[in-house]
């Protein structure tokens, strides 16, 4: 097993790409500490999890509150006695319009969910990784704010997800000597509720766009992270992995 006796926080766990990660690394046996706002859908996705065998708790919180993210980290200690890494997950689109339509506090949202929310995470984990002697974090960014991933509408979205590429980088190149590694996987469009998964139209759209004339499953985004967290990556750190169906290379 890739994560047998870790502990691993994974946020946005309750739908799509996060649900899909912890039921994954509870399989390769972690224990998983699930976070996102939705108290029902997390119990729904722990209790699944404890009833395949594994330790799974959660806990329901905001991922702008510095106070939820280290709430999240004192629960992963409580719990199983320490954290050996995260899957930091939650992020949200928001309304997909103009800048010169977009109120300040719809940008100021996006930006705090996806990109503020990953400071805090750092801030609250990276302290107990030191405490293991090693660790490793996971960002889940997006190919959109890259090249060829200037989408109309995502201007929140794209300044987010770029930024936190960036801030992936200068964390990893801080804690590289710690054996700390940090890295990001930007997935393509994914069949989640973010993805469109209930509007067949938004599918077949979001589909045409990849080379590979197909969105992901999240349990592809999901094994693309387990890459990142197990000890198969022990040489990676500061990497945006691509799992885009080759929309960072668009053909077409
Ligand atoms: P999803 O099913 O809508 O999941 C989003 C998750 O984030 C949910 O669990 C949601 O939980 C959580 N979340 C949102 N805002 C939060 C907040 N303020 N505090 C705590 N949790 C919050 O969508 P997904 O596709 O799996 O998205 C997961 C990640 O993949 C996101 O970072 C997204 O940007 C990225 N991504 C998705 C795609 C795609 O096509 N689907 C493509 C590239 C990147 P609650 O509502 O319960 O809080």
């Amino acid at each position: 097993m890739e994560l047998e006796n870790k502990t691993i926080i994974v946020t946005g766990a309750s739908s799509g790409i996060g649900a899909a990660a912890a039921r994954l690394f509870s399989r390769e046996g972690a224990n998983v500490v699930l976070g996102a706002r939705r108290s029902a859908e997390l119990a729904a996705v722990t209790d699944e999890i404890r009833r395949g065998g594994a330790n799974a708790v959660f806990l329901a919180g905001d991922v702008k509150d510095a106070s939820y993210a280290e709430a999240l980290v004192d629960l992963a200690t409580r719990e199983f006695g320490g954290l050996d890494g995260a899957f930091n997950n939650a992020g949200m689109v928001g309304d997909m319009i103009a800048a010169p339509e977009m109120p300040l506090a719809n940008w100021s949202e996006v930006i705090s969910v996806n990109l503020t929310s990953a400071f805090l995470a750092a801030k609250a984990q990276i302290p107990a990784l030191k405490l293991r002697g090693s660790g490793s974090m996971v960002f889940t960014s997006s190919f959109v704010g890259l090249s060829n991933g200037g989408l109309p509408g995502m201007a929140a979205y794209a300044a987010s997800k770029a930024e936190l590429n960036g801030l992936v980088q200068s964390l990893a190149a801080d804690h590289a000597a710690e054996d700390i590694r940090i890295n990001a996987v930007l997935p393509g469009g994914t069949i989640t509720p973010m993805g469109g998964e209930s509007d067949p139209s938004v599918l077949a759209f979001v589909s045409g766009l990849h080379p590979m004339k197909r969105m992901a499953e999240p349990m592809e985004i999901a094994q693309a992270a387990l890459f990142l967290l197990s000890d198969r990556s022990s040489f990676v750190t500061g990497s945006p992995l691509f799992a885009d169906g080759g929309m960072s290379v668009r053909l077409t």
